[in-house]
C-alpha cells in the first residue's frame, strides 16, 4: 500500500515516513504543492496526507485537482486550521479527512487504517457441504478433503465470501489476481472448472453457479 505525504515541514516528513515504513506502507514524499500533484499523478497512491498550507500550490488547490481529475483517492488533511470553516472548505474539496496538527502517530494511523481496513478473516467459511479452512488452508467437502491450488483457494474463497452477490470477472480479476488492467478473463473459467470437478458436488447441487456475461455467484 502506498501513502504519499505531501508535507513542506522536514520534521513531520520524516517522522511520517519512519513510522509508516515500520507499518510496511511504501512511503512517498513530496515538500510543496506541485510536486506533489505531479507525484500523485505518476505514482497513483492508495492514500494522500496532505499539509494545508504548502509551498507553490496549496493543500486545497491540490485536493481540488486531484478530484477535478476524476482521482478517488482518500486524501487526508493534516493542518494546523481547525476552526470549522476551514474544515468545511476542506471537506467540500473533497478531502475524506483531516486531522490537526500537533497529532499523534497512533493517532493518525488509526485513521490510515480506516482506509486500509483489512478484512477480517475468520477462522472457516463454508458452502453447503463445503468447508474451508482458513487457517488451515484446507477444503473439505463432508469428509472428503480436497486439494485445492493457492489461486483455486483465493478464488473459492473469495465466491464464498460474497455468498449470494454476482461477483463479476473484472472485480474477481482485481481481487484475486490483483490485475487492474484489461486481461483475458477467460482464465477464471480455467480455474472455476477445476475448482468443481475437484469439489466434484452432484449436478443438482451446483452451488456455484455461472451468470452468463457477468460472472459467478456462490449460493447455498
Ligand atoms: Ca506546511
Amino acid at each position: 500500500m502506498k501513502i504519499a505525504i505531501i508535507e513542506d515541514e522536514i520534521g513531520i516528513t520524516n517522522f511520517l515516513k519512519q513510522g509508516l515504513e515500520e507499518e510496511q506502507f511504501t512511503v512517498l514524499i513530496a515538500n510543496d504543492g506541485k510536486t506533489g500533484w505531479e507525484l500523485i499523478q505518476q505514482s497513483k497512491p492508495d492514500l494522500i496526507l496532505l499539509d494545508w498550507t504548502l509551498p507553490k500550490i496549496s493543500g486545497i488547490e491540490v485536493c481540488r485537482k486531484v478530484r477535478e481529475n476524476g482521482i478517488q483517492t482518500p486524501i487526508l488533511f493534516l493542518t494546523a486550521r481547525d476552526t470549522v470553516q476551514d474544515t468545511i472548505e476542506g471537506l467540500k474539496a473533497g478531502a475524506n479527512d483531516y486531522i490537526k496538527k500537533p497529532f499523534s502517530f497512533d493517532e493518525l494511523l488509526a485513521r490510515i487504517n480506516v482506509y486500509f481496513r483489512k478484512d477480517i478473516v475468520p477462522e472457516s467459511v463454508t458452502l453447503g457441504p463445503i468447508l474451508m479452512h482458513l487457517l488451515k488452508h484446507e477444503v473439505h467437502v463432508l469428509e472428503r478433503k480436497v486439494t485445492l491450488t493457492q489461486r483455486e483457494f483465493e478464488l473459492l474463497y473469495f465466491l464464498i465470501k460474497n455468498k449470494g452477490k454476482a461477483c463479476s470477472r473484472t472485480q474477481i480479476i482485481e481481487e484475486v489476481w490483483n490485475i487492474h488492467f484489461e486481461y483475458d478473463t477467460g482464465v477464471i473459467d480455467v480455474f472455476m472448472n477445476s475448482i468443481r470437478k475437484k469439489l466434484n458436488l452432484p449436478k443438482d447441487q451446483e452451488l456455484i453457479k455461472t451468470i452468463r456475461g457477468i460472472g459467478y455467484i456462490a449460493n447455498d
